[in-house]
């Protein structure tokens, strides 16, 4: 668990992910062109250096918004039963909304705070993730952007941690345990 000795080895490079960054606000920014106002929301705590970048890089008028859902605890597997811990300010009814995710990994999280948001009336509802792990997923989800399509290792970084510890790390790294 979290007292095991273990090394981080970079595998996305803060350059990298900036460089994608530009890319996916090009495309966002003329997804919602005509928009009046985006609501970014953030799903705390992990997304938080993501969403910093993301509406930074985006031409459009936008407000920022929270939620967070239960998530791994300290421990690196799902839970599976998502909770909401923390609801949104504002209403999104017949507004347009980008929930920004760090990780989609099983699926159920996105795939639960999609539907509950769906069931506010947004005028448009998409969502983005920086990283993706098709390969273990368990609920039918696809998130309208992706940042990196990683293969199934538990990563630390740039705004996601292990046990709360890591998310100042500039870049993403595979956590790599050097004793059992
Ligand atoms: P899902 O509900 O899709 O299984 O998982 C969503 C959440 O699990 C992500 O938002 C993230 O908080 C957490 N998660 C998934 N994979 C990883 C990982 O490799 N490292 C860390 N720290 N969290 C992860
Ligand atoms: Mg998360
Ligand atoms: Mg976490």
């Amino acid at each position: 668990m979290s007292d095991r000795a273990y090394v981080i080895d970079e595998m996305i490079s803060a350059k990298a992910i900036a460089a994608r960054i530009e890319e996916l606000c090009r495309e966002i920014s003329t997804e919602y062109k005509d928009t009046d106002k985006l609501v970014v929301v953030g799903l705390l705590r992990g997304s938080f250096v993501f969403i910093a970048d993301l509406v930074r890089e985006l031409d459009l008028p936008i407000e920022v918004d929270f939620l967070e859902a239960s998530s791994y605890g300290d421990s690196m597997e799902s839970s599976r039963e998502v909770r909401i811990l923390k609801d949104l300010r504002g209403a999104i009814e017949g507004r347009d909304v980008l929930v920004v995710e760090d990780i989609v990994d099983t699926g159920h999280t996105l795939n639960h705070v999609t539907h509950l948001l769906q069931s506010r009336m947004p005028k448009r509802l998409k969502s983005i993730a920086l990283l993706d792990k098709p390969s273990r997923r368990e609920v039918d989800f696809r998130s309208d952007w992706i940042g990196f399509e990683i293969p199934d290792e538990f990563v630390v970084g740039y705004g996601i941690d292990y046990a709360q510890r890591n998310r100042n790390l500039p870049f993403i790294g595979k956590v790599r345990f050097t004793e059992d």
